[in-house]
């Protein structure tokens, strides 16, 4: 077979998009910040408690957006994960400052937070915890370090639209969060992202550096007679038929979420025999955490060939896949970042990890074809 059968990604459209799409253009405003932009912004508040939503091009823009508004320094120090997607350094390394890797825990793969408070310099701003799989990271003790040592938190919550932790939204705990839309995630708009604003005092300023650096949202609302430039800023707003195709899938935001954890379940359930016989892992979910069913991935035990495995499952027509190469490993990442303390579990984890196919509309007998391919192979 050399199409997949079985792909790792499908992107799911509700049916609504393009009705929506088709208002937005009947409404005759298609740049960003119309009516759809306005409900969408009201729904991830309401949903999340965030004091203020603002949709942007991309989860990596709204990253942009929160190191803006941080206003780092050549230098100043940015504590996160290596285990993540380059947007998370990438947003910090723009305005000059320094990506500090620090391990994962075992069990989530997210930021180890008694890993931190080591890394602290007199340079250290800010934390980046990134919610990996939608499973939250330990953000009451992250909270409290960054409240020791008077430290911004920037949530990472590109895959936990949806996710909580101790009942609070991810996203709108930190300081600031981001969210994706892109089309590997949950919830989509093809590209789409947002920040959100929790700390009410960076509310204004938010608005300025996304609508170029303008007081345009106050022109808007009646409060200044014209707009000018004020800060530094960019476009990072996102067209109305962008908003309008993702208010499509945020009114059904809840059943999506339901679905794909129906089917996170199901393969946790059908794996559990190949984790008993000692071949693989299954994730691990604390109980503080409400995931998303955003990632269904599998640790290989050690010394099992990955590349060997994601190969025989593609010869089977099934779309796994590997996740991040570890920052701190690429070329980037050494020349931008510094490493803290051993990295051991995020190069060790990281080779073993691969991810299975996870959509909505992935039926049981496709899940069951998955894991009888995985178990033949391993048990080879
Ligand atoms: C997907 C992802 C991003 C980037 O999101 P975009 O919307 O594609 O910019 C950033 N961080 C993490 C952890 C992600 O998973």
């Amino acid at each position: 077979m050399t199409s997949d059968a079985i792909p790792f990604n499908r992107p799911y459209a509700t049916g609504k998009e393009l009705a929506y799409q088709g208002e937005a253009l009947g409404n005759s405003h298609l740049s960003g910040d119309g009516a759809f932009t306005k409900r969408c912004h009201q729904w991830i508040e309401q949903r999340t408690g965030c004091a203020k939503a603002l949709l942007t091009h991309s989860c990596t823009s709204a990253l942009d957006m929160a190191a803006l508004l941080l206003d780092l320094k050549s230098g100043d120090e940015v504590i996160m994960p290596s285990f993540t997607f380059v947007s998370t350094a990438n947003a910090f390394v723009l305005r000059g400052a320094v990506p500090v890797f620090v391990d994962i825990r075992e069990d989530t793969l997210n930021l180890d937070e008694r890993q931190i408070e080591a890394a602290i310099t007199p340079r250290t701003r800010a934390i980046a915890p990134v919610h990996y799989a939608g499973v939250s990271c330990e953000m009451d003790y992250m909270m409290a370090i960054a409240e020791r040592n008077h430290l911004k938190i920037v949530e990472d919550a590109a895959q936990g639209v949806m996710a909580s932790y101790k009942g609070r939204a991810l996203g709108a705990i930190g300081d600031l969060g981001s969210f994706s839309f892109h089309e590997t995630k949950n919830i989509i708009s093809g590209e789409g992202g947002a920040l959100l604003v929790n700390d009410p005092a960076m509310v204004s300023r938010a608005e300025v550096i996304r609508e170029k650096g303008t007081d345009r949202e106050r022109f808007f609302r009646g409060e200044v007679d014209k707009y000018t430039w004020q800060d530094l800023g960019s476009s990072f707003l996102p067209s109305e038929m962008i908003a309008a195709f993702l208010w499509a899938q945020l009114e059904q935001a809840e059943r999506i979420t339901h679905e794909r954890l129906a089917i996170w379940d199901r393969y946790h359930a059908m794996l559990a025999p190949l984790e008993q016989s000692g071949l693989v892992r299954r994730p691990i979910i604390p109980a503080d955490c409400q995931h998303n069913g955003h990632i269904y991935y599998v640790l290989l035990a050690p010394g099992i060939d990955r590349q060997g495995v994601l190969r025989e499952l593609k010869n089977n027509g099934i779309g796994a896949v590997f996740h991040y190469v570890p920052l701190h490993s690429s070329p980037a990442g050494q020349r931008y970042g510094r490493v803290d303390g051993g990295l051991q579990l995020t190069t060790s984890l990281s080779e073993r990890l691969i991810r299975l196919p996870m959509w909505v509309g992935l039926g049981e007998n496709m899940q069951q074809r998955v894991c009888d391919v995985l178990g033949a192979i391993l048990n080879k």
